[in-house]
């Protein structure tokens, strides 16, 4: 018998290989044609056959760690035949190799038996009081593919014990007896994530897992090594003596925390979630995860949580029934039908975004809408509603693996899309992408991409952008790799620099480059195909086009929808005061552009209705709140940048709140305007109904012209959010936030001669609306540009200074 095969799982072939690229090999008796330079631990999976294994990871490159895969390959008169056992996991097959495993061969067997005697000499074998216990490779192969008995005894000597646990970070614990020395975690730390923090020290026995002493332990992907250790020596602090893995329920979901909609694996035990592990999805993160996807979920259980609707009354917030909230805030939106506004935050799937858009036209007869909770603009919005609504997948994943070039603005791929960076970085290591980023200073992600830096002051990204070919050496190099195999990545950042949008999707037009848009949060691309934007109904529909309207009006059965693009959240914010009603949704106001000005905002606002999780600074001023559910507790599909469906499943019930849909619907009902659904999978039936518009397209934004480069006098701010930071999405974690990178302010060493400031003395950034004081650190980057963490502890700078990119600041030692 042959088969076929198909490329191993990893190997990154993605087609049927053609038939000259395959050699045939006969595993335990059966023939199998497999891709040229297979493993054998590979081909054998291809027949179904399990060769034990620690230190075998597809994602990784081989390294014949652990010897367990120990496979006999046997003279076959063809000279393919080899004297010993041999690891499986390095062993490249060849035409004609006969490879016997353990299910055939008794020398196999033995050689397996002999090496897990050998790697249990020095193992505690604590398996009841180890975490990996019930779910442990080294456990469960004891058991399968190992002798019953070993030849070891204490009285021939003592194990190897070492004090435990060591903390390798807040985060990550190691206890080093348990370790069988796989260098998985090695090799993920080297080869996946760039931070060579984790690496095998000594020789022989003395063989051990340690860290640089010199560097700390700082890496936002540590949790994967967890996930990938064989055995119990890597264990997180937030998990560590939790549970069993037999007591937990998994469920496969999408991670909420950023753009990339990475596939995660939820554990559950009695109503609780106990840990989130990477899901395995290589059309978008593989087999990997950022730490703030794997262990940012108790927000979600704080004690903030809002679990009955609530009615303000004489000044005060009380608790009411579903019944009598929903009477009472339907009663006041009906009263200010045709004069309300709707803002919608970045928690929202896209049947709750749908769901927000069609309330706003058909209950509110509005177009007053926005989804950017954030620093944004009318450029931004054309150029979403041109370039990016109702386009469905665009640039994936892959194309980021294959591309030739990619060249980031306005965006910093390990801080706002970890999936991001591990993909791009992939591209880097396995055939060298350049990669670019017009910044004020390379970050460390952008040194781990061996990135180069096109020099560009903050608001000036644009000019840059448009002239990119005479900005020096690196934007030459930049504008010379730029072709149909490169995509540009403009971040939303970039809505903070005038001409930014026009002038990136220029330059794509002219050099045949792909261009992506990748949000921060996981809400914003499924908000944006499902309309909540004032110019913008969903699936890419234009407010605009009288046949879009018409079209949508059928769809819904509706006589009549707003014909007027709406005010977006600026808009919305500074009318507050004569809107009838205001309705906010999933909102953090430290992440608007003027918190202060939101905030007055919400208190003029005649009628506030919230629809929210937790306390937050809107619950204090809202008429009416509703308490709705965060993704665990409900069914939903987030969107992510590449435009790609991510759906998941409910995991926990809570009978108290609900879903935005299901309450949105009842409150549209009361109003006399029902929506025509009430659940998310309602919602989501009727958007696939109602497809991507298929009419006139938005135009091409029109070209805002660059401002011309100059120099500054002036100091401007550079700013970007940290992936771990002052979020509220990181609360109730304290392991996860104490591995936030320390907050500092950069300067180059030539504006730090100006103000006289040396490393590590206090920077003091002002503007009229208050001052940061953070200690400085002295940065390889452009002259007059000051950057800070936006939101990070001590650094929360459109709280404090009401700035963002590109404003003007002023800055001065700390004792100035
Ligand atoms: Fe037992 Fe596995 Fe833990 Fe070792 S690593 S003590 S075999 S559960
Ligand atoms: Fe392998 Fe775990 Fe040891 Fe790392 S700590 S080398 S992953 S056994």
């Amino acid at each position: 018998m042959t088969i076929q095969a198909n490329p191993p799982a990893g190997s990154g072939a993605v087609e049927r290989t053609a038939p000259d690229d395959t050699v045939t090999v006969t595993i335990d008796g059966i023939e199998v044609k497999v891709p040229k330079n297979s493993l054998a631990i590979r081909a054998a999976e291809q027949i179904g056959i399990q060769i034990p294994r620690f230190c075998d990871h597809p994602l990784l490159d081989p390294v014949g760690a652990c010897r367990q895969c120990l496979v006999e390959v046997p003279d076959a008169g063809n000279g393919r035949g080899m004297p010993k056992p041999q690891a499986s996991c390095t062993l490249t097959v060849a035409d004609g190799m006969v490879i016997k495993t353990q299910v055939s061969s008794p020398v196999a067997e033995k050689a397996q038996h002999g090496n897990m005697e050998f790697l249990l000499i020095n193992h505690p074998l604590d398996c009841p009081v180890c975490d990996k216990g019930g779910e442990c490779p080294l456990q469960n192969q004891a058991m399968t593919n190992g002798g019953g008995e070993s030849r070891f005894a204490e009285t021939h000597g003592v194990k190897r014990t070492y004090p435990k646990p060591i903390n390798i970070s807040a985060e990550v614990l190691l206890d080093r007896e348990r370790c069988i020395l796989c260098a998985r975690c090695t090799r993920f730390s080297e080869q996946i994530a760039g931070d060579p923090f984790i690496a095998l020290i000594e020789r022989g026995a003395l063989q051990q897992v340690g860290i640089y002493e010199k560097e700390p332990f700082e890496s936002y992907f540590s949790g994967n090594t967890i996930q990938i250790c064989p055995v119990g020596a890597l264990t997180s602090a937030a998990y560590r003596f939790r549970s069993r893995p037999f007591d937990l329920v998994s469920v496969p979901s999408v991670a909420e925390h950023d753009s990339s909609g990475a596939a995660i694996r939820i554990d559950y035990r009695r109503g609780k979630v106990m840990r989130r592990l990477s899901g395995d999805d290589p059309q978008v993160n593989e087999e990997w995860i950022s730490d703030k996807d794997r262990f940012a979920f108790q927000y979600a259980t704080t004690g903030d949580r809002l679990t009955h609707p609530m009615i303000r009354e004489d000044g005060e917030l009380r608790p009411a029934s579903w019944p009598e909230a929903i009477s009472f805030a339907g009663a006041k939106l009906a009263a200010a039908r045709g004069n309300a506004g709707v803002l919608t935050g970045g928690r929202l799937t896209l049947e709750d975004a749908y769901a927000y858009s069609k309330f706003a036209r058909v209950a509110l007869g509005s177009n007053d809408i926005d989804f950017r909770a954030r620093p944004h603009s009318a450029e931004e919005a054309d150029f979403l509603a041109a370039a990016v609504a109702g386009t469905g997948l665009g640039t994936t994943f892959a194309d980021l693996e294959k591309a030739g070039s990619v060249l980031f603005a306005g965006f910093e791929p390990e801080e706002e899309a970890p999936s991001v960076f591990l993909r791009v970085r992939k591209g880097v290591k396995t055939h060298g992408t350049k990669v670019f980023t017009l910044a004020a200073y390379g970050s460390r992600g952008i040194e781990k991409l061996d990135g180069v830096v096109v020099p560009a002051s903050p608001g000036t990204e644009a000019a840059v952008l448009a002239d990119l070919a005479n900005t020096g050496e690196a934007g030459a190099a930049a504008r010379a790799a730029l072709g149909p195999d490169s995509i540009i990545i403009v971040g939303e950042r970039l809505a903070s620099v005038p001409g930014g949008y026009s002038t990136a999707l220029r330059l794509a037009l002219d050099t045949g480059a792909q261009l992506a848009w990748i949000p921060r949060r996981a809400g914003d691309r499924a908000a944006l195909e499902a309309g909540c934007l004032p110019g913008l109904l969903p699936g890419g529909r234009l407010v605009s086009d009288p046949q879009a309207r018409v079209d949508l009006q059928a769809a819904w059965g509706v006589e009549h929808l707003p014909a007027e693009t709406g005010k977006d959240l600026t808009g919305i914010l500074a009318n507050a005061g004569g809107l009838g009603a205001l309705v906010v949704a999933g909102v953090e106001i430290d992440d608007l552009p003027d918190p202060a000005a939101a905030l007055a905002a919400l208190e003029a606002a005649p009628f506030v209705v919230s629809f929210e999780v937790r306390n937050s600074q809107v619950t204090e001023f809202a008429d009416v709140v509703f308490p709705v559910v965060p993704p665990v507790e409900k069914s939903g599909t987030f969107v992510n940048w590449e435009g790609r469906e991510r759906p998941f499943p409910v995991v926990l019930k809570q009978p108290a709140a609900m879903p935005d849909v299901r309450a949105l619907a009842a409150l549209a009902q009361e109003m006399g305007t029902p929506l025509g659904f009430a659940t998310p999978e309602g919602a989501k039936r009727e958007l696939d109904e109602l497809g991507r518009w298929d009419g006139d397209r938005a135009q091409e934004p029109g070209y805002h012209p660059a401002p011309p480069l100059g120099t500054f006098d002036s100091t401007r701010l550079a700013t970007w959010r940290m992936l771990i930071d002052d979020s509220r999405a990181c609360d109730g974690e304290p392991h996860l936030t104490a591995t936030a990178r320390t907050p500092v302010a950069r300067i180059s060493r030539t504006t730090a001669h100006r103000i006289g400031v040396a490393d590590s003395d206090e920077l003091v950034v002002s503007t009229d609306a208050g001052s940061v004081r953070l200690p400085v650190l002295i940065t390889p980057m452009t002259d007059n540009v000051v950057w800070l963490p936006t939101n990070s502890a001590d650094s929360h700078v459109r709280r404090s200074l009401h700035a963002d990119h590109g404003s003007i600041v002023t800055i001065a030692g700390g004792n100035a």
